[in-house]
């Protein structure tokens, strides 16, 4: 028979949960011979299927302590096959659950998110923000007002084998009284917001990205660990073809009155990296052997992208130089191309300004949004390497678009841009059936990554697409970094 761990802190409502599942005969009557202190065993009765409930009551006694709660949850989700792990929608999303949700996640069984105490609509919207959990398996249900537990009813019986159907005869007294989803209508739902200005402009545009329907959320994809450290160091590549003025750029970014460190407490810096401090935040330009030793990278296409591509792989920021006195070239788009590929943030440093005839300003830039569409995203900074001109300024765009590249949304707000969207342009249907939009929540950063949950991800059209990515540029600062989305099936 299958095991079932209700875990979660106290006072999430595990027992009442608990008290849901288990059969009442069972409940009355003492515990199963052979338990353990900790864990006692109760019967469970899903539909017409039967399981093992682990009794996890002993969490809630004397676990002020969240370690104390770990490793008795640990304890319990070891035996069990799968694992109910509760949290208190009343609350925000705690670190400390994730890790462990995470942890358990790990063990490979069966778990789902169960968000408890969503005890009306209004509550609703507090269930997003336990999506940054990253998991497909969440349930926002009430136990005390029995809302929505059919979903997570299905999600059990679903993992339980047909093997423990109960026979007739033994079938249970009791009965999961079961509540339909009481979702409001379309209108109802985009009744809620104001209406806004129609400009009945849908953004077109050409390149489409693949539309990925595969689990967003397997081991490797879930959140990353928010880590401090990786977003006080910036590790950026100064790219570009032969003579546009990399290496001039490097020192001129190097000498300002700024502190060069050739080591820094904990980390190993590599001596073709140069690393200054600016603000609290360590600058490491990766990659410098070639710019410090001038002309030595000869302008060889193939080479010149080769190293360029290696530069761009230990980097999570790429500055591409152009020279502003000089036509454009096709090397230069090929390598401002693998910016977008490596999915980095970027600045385009449009150098030799000062040498660049004034008249020609306006169109150059022009000509630089032309020809480098795929970096939209990058801010344009004109400056001159060999005067300094401006570049103190590029310190500080540096960090701001680090912040960007850095940042996580919550998911309520992201999803009031999309709720915002729909209701201005409605998804267009497909082959005559109808896409939903569920919800959308950012399950990476650096570069963000949002994943929109829809009935048919197929259907989301890249053209939408693009419309959304333009609502939540307009919406939040997401300048110089790229966004990426996930079109996700609701598993
Ligand atoms: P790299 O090959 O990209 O590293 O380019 P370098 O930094 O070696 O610069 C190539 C040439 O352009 C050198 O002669 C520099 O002095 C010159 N240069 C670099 N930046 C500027 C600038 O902003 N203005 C002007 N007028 N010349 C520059």
């Amino acid at each position: 028979m299958k095991k079932i761990a209700i875990i979660g802190r106290p006072n999430v409502g595990k027992s009442s949960l608990f008290n849901r599942l288990v059969k009442k005969r069972d409940a009355i009557t003492s515990d199963l011979a052979g338990t353990t202190r900790d864990v006692k065993r109760k019967t469970a009765i899903i539909r017409d299927k039967e399981a093992q409930l682990l009794d996890t009551g002993g969490l809630d006694k004397g676990c002020e302590l969240f370690d104390k709660i770990k490793e008795m949850s640990l304890k319990a989700a070891y035996k069990a096959d799968i694992i109910l792990y509760m949290v208190d929608g009343k609350g925000l999303p705690e670190e400390e659950d994730k890790k462990l949700f995470y942890e358990l996640q790990a063990m490979g069984k069966d778990i789902a998110l169960v968000v408890n105490k969503i005890d009306n609509d209004k509550m609703k919207e507090k269930l997003w923000e336990f999506y940054e959990f990253g998991t497909d398996a969440i349930f926002g249900i009430s136990v005390s007002h029995n809302r929505n537990t059919v979903e997570l009813i299905d999600w059990l019986y679903e993992k339980i084998p047909d093997e423990d159907i109960i026979k007739e005869d033994e079938e249970s007294a009791v009965e999961i009284v079961e509540e339909e989803d009481d979702e409001i209508s379309d209108e109802e739902f985009f009744n809620q917001y104001g209406d806004e200005e129609d400009d009945g402009f849908i953004y077109w545009d050409e390149d489409e990205d693949d539309v990925e329907d595969d689990s967003i959320f397997g081991q490797n994809d879930r959140i990353k660990e928010f880590d401090e450290n990786d977003i006080n160091h910036i590790k950026i590549a100064i790219i570009g073809r032969t003579n546009v003025g990399k290496s001039s750029l490097l020192n001129a970014l190097l000498k300002e009155d700024r502190s060069v460190v050739s080591s820094v407490a904990g980390t190993t810096i590599d001596p073709i990296d140069e690393t200054i401090v600016y603000k609290d935040k360590q600058l490491t330009f990766v990659d410098t052997a070639g710019l410090r030793r001038r002309g030595k990278i000869v302008g060889i296409e193939k080479y010149a992208l080769m190293r360029t591509k290696e530069m761009l792989e230990n980097a999570n920021m790429a500055l591409v130089v152009l020279d502003a006195s000089e036509p454009f070239l096709d090397l230069d788009e090929k390598i401002a191309g693998l910016v977008d590929q490596n999915r980095l943030s970027c600045v385009i440093v449009l150098n030799k300004w000062d040498i660049a005839k004034k008249e020609d300003h306006d169109k150059i830039i022009k000509e630089v949004r032309d020809r480098f569409k795929f970096l939209a995203y990058a801010p344009i900074i004109t400056l001159s390497a060999k005067s300094g001109q401006r570049v103190d300024k590029l310190h500080d765009i540096i960090l701001e678009i680090n912040e960007n590249y850095s940042q996580r949304i919550p998911t309520s707000k992201l999803n009031d841009v999309i709720d915002r969207a729909l209701r201005r342009h409605t998804l267009p249907s497909m082959h005559g059936q109808v896409i939903r939009i569920y919800y959308a929540t950012q399950y990476e950063t650096r570069p963000p990554k949002i994943a929109i949950i829809m009935n048919k991800p197929k259907g989301l059209h890249f053209t939408y697409r693009r419309y959304l990515t333009n609502k939540l540029r307009e919406a939040f600062d997401f300048t110089g970094t790229p966004l990426l989305f996930k079109a996700k099936k609701r598993g």
